[in-house]
């Protein structure tokens, strides 16, 4: 352990047998807190889930100390391990690359086996890249909806998309740069393409931007960028003024469906009108 008293953020130190949660920068080392600093110096060991992207904000604050590697792929094997040293009295610190362990990051399940074998557990709050986004966008942010990254599984992913397109809450997405195209059409298929958007790039560092204002237009701005950087994608909630749109668009994903199922167009056309408030005119046209 390193014992540094000069600055009094320093003088606090972690209680024993305590696995501290420690939420770290999403881009911005200067948003590492000062309570985050005095337990990453002061633990008896900081389980990481990249020691050397952990090491980059140690050497900004100067701070020394031991080093674990935990991530998805041998969380498994040594969570009984850090369990057992922390029964011992050894105090543990947990963090994630980047922003909040957990949060689409690892840790749930030591701090889950941690509590239910009685053992204290702290969080040390930091950033994270969805609440940051969806503070920014403007968007209600009292009661939203944060999915993450959508699944792989396109039955998976088309409920996610469906559920997203009818919710009136503010929805929070996770995703890389190379599958955001990708992302932004599906949303334009089953939201419809002006649906309001804000994309939140790189938030906390140099090339900062919040691109907005619907899915229309973040398609056609893309089309004319390179897309690098970090993105989250905050969708805002399907308001009654989207209602049209949104029905539409679910009456023409029914009608496919009837069709593919071996119904005329007529038939299919006919038994959606009764069940819409589209004529079957307006269902043909659609077509
Ligand atoms: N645990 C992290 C948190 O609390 O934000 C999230 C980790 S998740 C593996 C990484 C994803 O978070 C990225 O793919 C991106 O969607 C989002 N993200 C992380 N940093 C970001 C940033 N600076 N700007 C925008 N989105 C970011």
């Amino acid at each position: 352990m390193n014992n540094n008293s000069s600055l009094s953020h320093r003088n606090i130190e972690p209680e024993e047998g305590v696995l501290y949660i420690v939420g770290t920068p999403i881009g911005n080392l200067n948003d590492l807190s000062s309570r985050a600093i005095n337990i990453l110096e002061n633990v008896s060991l900081i389980a990481c889930e990249d020691t050397r992207q952990t090491k980059k904000i140690m050497s900004k604050f100067k701070i020394k100390n031991n080093m674990i590697s935990f991530n998805k792929f041998n969380s498994f094997k040594k969570i009984p391990n850090i369990l057992e040293n922390l029964s011992k009295g050894y105090s543990i610190a947990l963090v994630s690359d980047a922003g909040m362990p957990n949060i689409c990051d690892p840790g749930e399940e030591l701090v889950n086996k941690a509590r239910t074998n009685n053992i204290e557990t702290v969080c040390i709050p930091g950033p994270c890249a969805a609440i940051v986004a969806l503070v920014a966008s403007g968007y209600p942010a009292s009661k939203f909806v944060f999915e993450g990254f959508l699944p792989k599984k396109k039955s998976d992913r088309e409920k996610i998309l469906t559920e997203i397109s009818e919710n009136q809450k503010t929805t929070i997405l996770y995703e890389s740069p190379h599958r955001i195209n990708r992302l932004l059409e599906e949303l334009k298929e089953f939201c419809g393409g002006s649906r309001e958007i804000q994309i939140a790039r790189e938030l906390t560092k140099k090339f900062e931007e919040m691109i907005g204002p619907d899915i229309d237009s973040v398609i056609n701005l893309f089309k004319t960028k390179e897309i690098i950087g970090e993105f989250t994608i905050i969708v805002k909630g399907n308001a009654k003024s989207q209602n049209e749109e949104f029905n539409k668009i679910k009456v023409k994903k029914d009608l496919q469906e009837l069709i593919e199922a071996g119904l005329s167009l007529s038939a299919a056309s006919k038994y959606l009108a009764k069940k819409s408030n589209l004529s079957k005119n307006e269902i043909y046209d659609l077509y």
